[in-house]
């Protein structure tokens, strides 16, 4: 099966350091197995987006010579896509309504005397798995399958998590009605056929998750590698959220050798479609693109 990749950013601001790490990695993976590279703008938590960053976005990966070989596309305009997952998944069984707050979990969390955060998200302890008892349904969740997880990441190597126990049924449609991110993103991947997923090592923790969605709703499993992180002055991940500044594209080769050096290739004198032409070289010789 050919390869096809995909840069999946969210369009919360311009594109920083630690993002063009991300965007240049699924790009090389994607042209040293002679694939498809795909652009899609994940602007489904409509109140985070930044109007005009998706556009900021597309023209700082151009200056970058990174050029998606199909016209990008907009998760906002594809809630009938999301709703159909949810639907089937309702039908198996794998999905139900949920009327917890945030103040309801904790304090259920706290009753039953459980660890009540992870990354600042509350477990949740599956209080509406047996009905709502005439509660308001809120939000969506997953049924979560228990035991463990096992993945392989490409760069990382082998992964587990118990997902029922690491984070619980999670949220696939939220109480003010915008669809959840891991819904989204399994089923962006299987509908645009992505078979190689490169992202930052931040995302690694959704895997588990994702991977129960994608068995839930008979979809492909792409392979997964996750890039290295940026880390600012702090040692914090390099975000938006902490101010990363947005890259300055009067130079979109230094910006390309700052973003090589994170990922091990060696520096490039440019022109800029020679350097990456050699990045696409030291990455075959590095990676395994198209394969595990
Ligand atoms: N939209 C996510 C982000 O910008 C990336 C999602 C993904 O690559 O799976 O963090």
């Amino acid at each position: 099966m050919a390869c096809r990749g995909r840069f999946a950013p969210s369009p919360t601001g311009p594109l920083h350091a630690g993002s063009l790490v991300a965007a240049l990695a699924s790009w090389l993976d994607v042209r040293a197995a002679g694939g498809r590279w795909l652009v899609r703008i994940e602007d489904v938590d409509g109140p985070r987006c930044v109007p005009g960053a998706d556009r900021e976005i597309l023209a700082q990966l151009a200056a970058c010579g990174l050029h998606p070989d199909e016209p990008p596309v907009w998760q906002s305009q594809r809630g009938a896509l999301y709703e159909a997952a949810l639907q089937r998944l309702l039908a198996a069984g794998r999905c139900y309504p949920c009327a917890c707050s945030r103040k309801d979990i904790a304090a259920e969390l706290a009753r039953r005397g459980q660890a009540v955060q992870r990354h600042g998200e509350l477990v949740y302890p599956g209080t509406c798995r047996a009905g709502l008892h005439g509660r308001e349904p809120r939000a969506w969740r997953f049924r979560v399958a228990p035991g463990t997880v096992h993945w392989a990441d490409r760069r990382l190597g082998p992964q587990q998590q118990d997902v029922e126990h690491a984070v619980g049924d999670f949220v696939l449609r939220r109480a003010d009605g915008l669809w959840a991110y891991q819904l989204a993103v399994v089923v962006d991947d299987a509908g645009q056929g992505i078979t190689h997923v490169v992202r930052g090592e931040d995302l690694a923790d959704n895997t588990a998750r994702q991977l129960q969605l994608q068995q839930a709703l008979g979809l492909p499993v792409p392979r997964y590698l996750h890039t290295p992180l940026v880390l600012a002055a702090d040692g914090q991940k390099l975000s938006k959220q902490n101010g990363a500044a947005p890259l300055q594209l009067r130079d979109p080769l230094a910006a390309l050798n700052a973003a090589a050096a994170v990922l091990g290739l060696p520096p490039q004198a440019g022109p800029l479609a020679d350097a990456l032409a050699a990045w696409v070289q030291a990455w075959r010789a590095s990676y395994n693109p198209g394969g595990d």
